[in-house]
């Protein structure tokens, strides 16, 4: 059996790759050199195997995939399971089995090609945890922002992985406690959810001064700011308030889409979510709730997305994942339903990747483009005709590290680090 090492100093030539990315086709056949994680050199003429730069470096054949910058999900919550009634487990589950729940859910993200993923959500600062490990190398994962605690008003949406903050003053702190904490990003409760029982999703929660606070001290940190919408008047807040992107953003009418253009706020639909609840419905054990409230406001978002579609609103692409039926690492059948609504492969491809990435101010992340991180993946078939192409990817390059080829017999290792 071959042993794949997940090496960061590893030199890796990737030898006859078709290369695309969020702009389109790059090279129709081209070879890669790779070192220190990033991207060294793309040659389209081939890499001589007898170059100096070459010495040392591991072979890896291409020939007949397509090289794609690694997926990213820009809404992710890693303490939750993606089960009917992720809430519950969690309330079953000890913080331990949480911890480490989560800890192998970040290895089954990055084998679906997920490079990179924004928690907006977590508990017990697992996600904070979590991210330092990676970085570490002490356990795989791809790379993250993490927003620590939610920041919601008293009783508001999620105050059950949030901290409760009422008036700007309050709020300021909440953010300043997360960023202390070690929170790379920040995520407010516009409205109320379908997850949080007793309160209507969608109903205005953080005010817009409130929120207002949020951004200052967030930006001050350099920190981004999400912030959960369903309903267009907490989109209007939202928005006002200078988030740097709505996640959902149910019932948002033309109006305030236009100030979003006006203010670069990105859209993050999440829109599998909502498909996964009405499909999987109360049979499945979806708290009857979150299907009901779900049912009411779900077609509200086909038209945000509509009107944001056609107006060229930023998408930036996320999928919920941890919420019910929905796993982190499949981005592909939030991209799927972008295509359903009319979205080009090349934009969905960028939504999930260059995207995220500017929304997330991650410097050279997103291209495949020399000088930029080697976070990249590469799958049968066209991502460009067909967005379905780029499920479970053959091999996944993680930071400059082979980590996955399934070409190769148990071909998956965890870094050296691990395990020891
Ligand atoms: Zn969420």
């Amino acid at each position: 059996m071959q042993q794949v090492s997940a090496r960061r100093d590893e030199r890796l030539l990737l030898r006859g790759a078709r290369v695309a990315d969020g702009r389109g086709l790059r090279h129709e056949r081209a070879d890669l050199l790779v070192d220190g994680g990033r991207i060294l050199a793309i040659d389209p003429g081939g890499i001589p195997e007898d170059a100096p730069a070459l010495r040392g470096a591991r072979i890896v054949e291409l020939a007949g995939l397509t090289l794609v910058p690694g997926l990213m999900n820009a809404h992710a919550h890693i303490t939750l399971d993606g089960s009917p009634d992720p809430g519950a487990t969690l309330a079953a589950e000890t913080p331990a089995e949480t911890a480490i729940r989560s800890a192998r859910r970040l290895r089954e993200v990055v084998e679906s090609g997920v490079t990179t993923i924004r928690d907006v959500g977590a508990v017990g600062g697992i996600d904070i945890a979590l991210r330092a490990m990676v970085e570490r190398d002490e356990i795989l994962g791809p790379r993250m922002l993490t927003c620590g605690k939610v920041i919601t008003m008293t009783g508001g949406h999620g105050h059950w992985m949030g901290v409760e903050c009422d008036g700007p003053d309050e709020v300021r702190k909440g953010v300043r406690g997360q960023i202390k904490a070690g929170a790379t990003a920040i995520k407010l409760m516009a409205t109320g959810g379908m997850m949080t029982p007793n309160q209507r999703a969608g109903a205005p929660q953080l005010t817009e001064a409130e929120m207002a606070a949020a951004v200052e001290e967030a930006h001050k940190a350099d920190r981004v700011v999400a912030a959960h919408v369903e309903s267009d008047d907490g989109g209007r807040n939202a928005v006002r308030a200078g988030v740097d992107s709505v996640e959902h953003g149910h019932g948002m009418g033309a109006e305030t889409i236009a100030l979003m253009l006006e203010r670069g706020t990105f859209l993050d639909p999440t829109i599998l979510s909502d498909r996964a609840i009405l499909e999987g419905g109360t049979e499945l054990g979806i708290p009857d709730y979150v299907v009901e409230k779900c049912r009411a406001l779900s077609e509200t978002l086909l038209r945000t997305l509509e009107i944001a579609f056609a107006r060229g609103v930023p998408i930036a692409a996320g999928n919920d994942g941890g919420a019910p039926l929905v796993h982190i690492g499949d981005m592909v059948s939030e991209l799927e339903i972008y295509g359903e609504l009319g979205m080009h492969p090349r934009d969905a491809l960028a939504a999930a990747t260059i995207n995220d990435a500017r929304l997330f101010r991650l410097p050279e992340v997103g291209y495949v483009e020399p000088g930029w991180a080697a976070d990249l993946i590469a799958v049968r078939g066209d991502p460009l005709a067909r967005i379905s192409a780029l499920r479970d990817p053959e091999v996944v390059i993680l930071r400059g590290a082979l980590v996955l080829d399934r070409r190769v017999a148990d071909g998956f290792r965890v870094p050296r680090a691990a395990g020891a």
